[in-house]
């Protein structure tokens, strides 16, 4: 049955395929600018590099500091860079770490920033950004954050490590999945959901098998699109929001939270989103929602419990405490009532043991 809705879609140019970074002096040319500055992580310097080669007298230079989390300091040197070099683009090339720096420029500047992602995290389809200050991370919306172009190349990916690339899969998958009973879902997010989960679903295993299968880099980059803009696009609930908890208060690492977290946060919502439910079981192929997404973590060598990924046990009282302090819609209601039920969540998904 379709619902009432309401739907804005977000301003955004979109090229994809392999070989797609050819296409970037193109996509410079239409955003009219003449000085971008290259972002990246020092690890992926030599990505940054070939892009301003590719550019010649339009590329201002590289900052290569983007670090997880965006720290207030690192933005605020990634901005004065691209003020004394006067630029007047910002290019992200690499994760959502990159993609973030690029967002904390065009928060303080309105430099518009064009977006080459390398992982599967969906940060360029969304117009959220996260900073960090002393140790707090806060995050907001703003439309001038949304990368006005984004080249998906999956031959830029073929080199994520597999299991980053399984984690960071399920990170987007886990976009779609809160996407199809956030409290503004649309039927067209709900399509693009269910091939979102469906793309990633089938590029995980394959690139477990051969990580430089172009056809499953395809499908993954591609599942990532939808899976973002999913995310851009309507809300999220009780999943991103224990994500955010765990990561910032416990400094866990991102993308493997979500694979944790995910099967278990499906499972507490399962009851009441059956619709949800099963176009997420459909997708995966499975006849469990939660349990098709712990299968297709743990088979594909992710790690399935908090303990394993830096948690620790006397933490878990603090975290449900924290995850249920702030109230935040969810199909399921969360408040101080539901800690009991948050707490036993957190304790399997800590032990790694099967969603219920
Ligand atoms: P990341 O950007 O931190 O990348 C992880 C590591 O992988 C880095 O060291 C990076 O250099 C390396 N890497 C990236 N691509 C590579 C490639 N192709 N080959 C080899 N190495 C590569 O991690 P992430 O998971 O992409 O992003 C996580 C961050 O993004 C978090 O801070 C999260 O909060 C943020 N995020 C924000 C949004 C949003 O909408 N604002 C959405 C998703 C994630």
């Amino acid at each position: 049955m379709i619902r009432d809705f309401s739907y804005t879609s977000l301003p955004q140019r979109v090229v994809f395929g392999a070989g797609s970074l050819q296409h970037l002096g193109r996509e410079i040319d239409a955003l009219r600018a003449r000085r971008a500055l290259v972002l990246c992580t020092p690890g992926q310097r030599d990505k940054a590099e070939r892009v301003a080669a590719m550019l010649g007298a339009q590329a201002a230079g590289i900052f290569d500091g983007a670090v997880m989390h965006v720290p207030i300091e690192t933005a605020r040197d990634a901005r004065q860079a691209a003020h004394n070099l006067g630029a007047d683009c910002a290019i992200a090339i690499g994760g959502g770490s990159t993609v973030g720096l690029g967002k904390a420029i065009a928060l303080d500047s309105g430099l518009p920033i064009l977006a080459i992602p390398t992982t599967y995290a969906g940060s360029e389809m969304t117009p959220f950004y996260g900073l960090t200050e002393a140790g707090l991370k806060t995050t907001g919306k703003d439309a001038r954050v949304l990368p006005r172009t984004v080249i998906y190349d999956p031959e830029l990916s073929r080199g994520l490590p597999v299991a980053l690339s399984v984690t960071s899969g399920i990170n987007a998958i886990a976009h779609a999945a809160e996407g199809l009973y956030a409290q503004d879902a649309n039927p067209v997010m709900d399509l693009m959901a269910e091939q979102g989960i469906a793309a990633m679903a089938r590029a995980i295993p394959a690139i477990r098998r051969d990580s430089g299968d172009m056809q499953a880099r395809t499908d993954a980059l591609y599942g990532t699109w939808l899976c973002g803009t999913v995310l851009g696009c309507v809300g999220i609930a009780l999943h991103h929001k224990l994500c955010h908890t765990l990561g910032g208060s416990f400094n866990l690492p991102h993308s493997e939270v979500h694979t944790v977290v995910l099967p278990h946060a499906i499972a507490f919502n399962a009851g009441v989103a059956p619709q949800a439910m099963e176009v997420i079981a459909r997708a995966l192929g499975t006849p469990s929602a939660a349990l098709g997404l712990y299968a297709l973590a743990k088979d594909n060598g992710a790690a399935v419990a908090l303990r394993d990924i830096g948690m620790r046990e006397q933490d878990l009282d603090r975290a449900a405490d924290l995850a249920v302090s702030n109230p935040y819609w969810n199909p399921r209601p969360i408040g101080p009532a539901e800690r009991g039920l948050i707490r036993d969540l957190l304790q399997r998904a800590w032990g790694g043991v099967p969603p219920v």
